[in-house]
């Protein structure tokens, strides 16, 4: 039985409901019908790590600089 993620577009309540054939779409907050279906959170987590994706470790140590240690100003 899936579950689905949604967001309510009147007043910003995100929720999880368990959707069968009956299940009436509402925010259980205002009643509100509009809804909007989010991603799934492993769909979420998938498009995070390629957006930010980890970094070897470099000379630096802790962001890579080629220069070594302290090389970028701030590590
Ligand atoms: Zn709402």
């Amino acid at each position: 039985m899936p579950i689905y993620e949604y967001a309510c577009e009147e007043c910003g309540t995100e929720f999880e409901l368990l959707v069968r054939a009956d299940t009436k779409l509402e925010c259980p907050t205002c009643q509100s019908t509009q809804l909007e279906k989010q991603l799934s959170v492993f769909a979420t987590a998938d498009a995070s790590a390629q957006a930010a994706p980890t970094l070897p470790m470099g000379p630096c140590g802790s962001c890579g600089h080629p220069d070594g240690p302290g090389a970028c100003g701030i590590h």
